[in-house]
């Protein structure tokens, strides 16, 4: 590491190392689906002790499901749950308004977010609402999303609701 002269990288100040190791789940999942020809976006539901209760990625395209986010199939693969008060959600890119909504419906405290320059979905509105946000930024999962984007613009614009170009409303 060596001597720490000035402030530390952006991003990296004050977080656990954990949730870098978590993040390489989900960026693992991330990269799958790239493989598979969908949205390369990764996630992974952890629980006490690190512990990954259940991991997936986005399966729009290879599902023909545009319900599967990788937040919701981690969370659908972790089972039924009591209380999610002691688990994070772990994911690549900053969290859609759906996923969002999940978060919150079900009372996950914490957000590990890979990174949210692509994409800032509804982070704030978690951490106006008392969910702790935590942003690595990390360049790996940004360049994946960015090379996704600038390759498939229709598909990254129907994940994220928005509508066709020249389309009314
Ligand atoms: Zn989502």
């Amino acid at each position: 590491m060596g001597a720490a002269s000035g402030p530390p990288p952006a991003g990296s100040q004050d977080v656990p190392a954990e949730y870098r190791s978590w993040l390489e789940v989900a960026l693992e999942e991330a990269r799958a689906g790239r493989a598979e020809g969908g949205v390369p976006i990764g996630a992974a539901l952890v629980g006490e002790h690190g512990r990954v209760l259940g991991r997936g990625r986005n399966r729009r395209v290879q599902d023909g499901d545009p319900a599967v986010h990788a937040e919701t199939a981690a969370f659908s693969r972790a089972g039924r749950r009591r209380s999610y008060a002691t688990t994070t959600m772990v994911t690549t890119l900053s969290p859609c308004w759906y996923c969002s909504g999940l978060v919150r419906q079900f009372g996950i405290p914490r957000v590990v977010v890979g990174e949210a320059g692509t994409f800032s979905g509804g982070r704030e509105w978690l951490a106006a609402n008392g969910v702790e946000v935590v942003v690595l930024g990390d360049e790996r999962c940004r360049r994946l999303m960015a090379e996704f984007v600038a390759a498939e613009p229709e598909v990254w614009d129907e994940d994220i609701g928005v509508p066709p170009s020249g389309a009314s409303g």
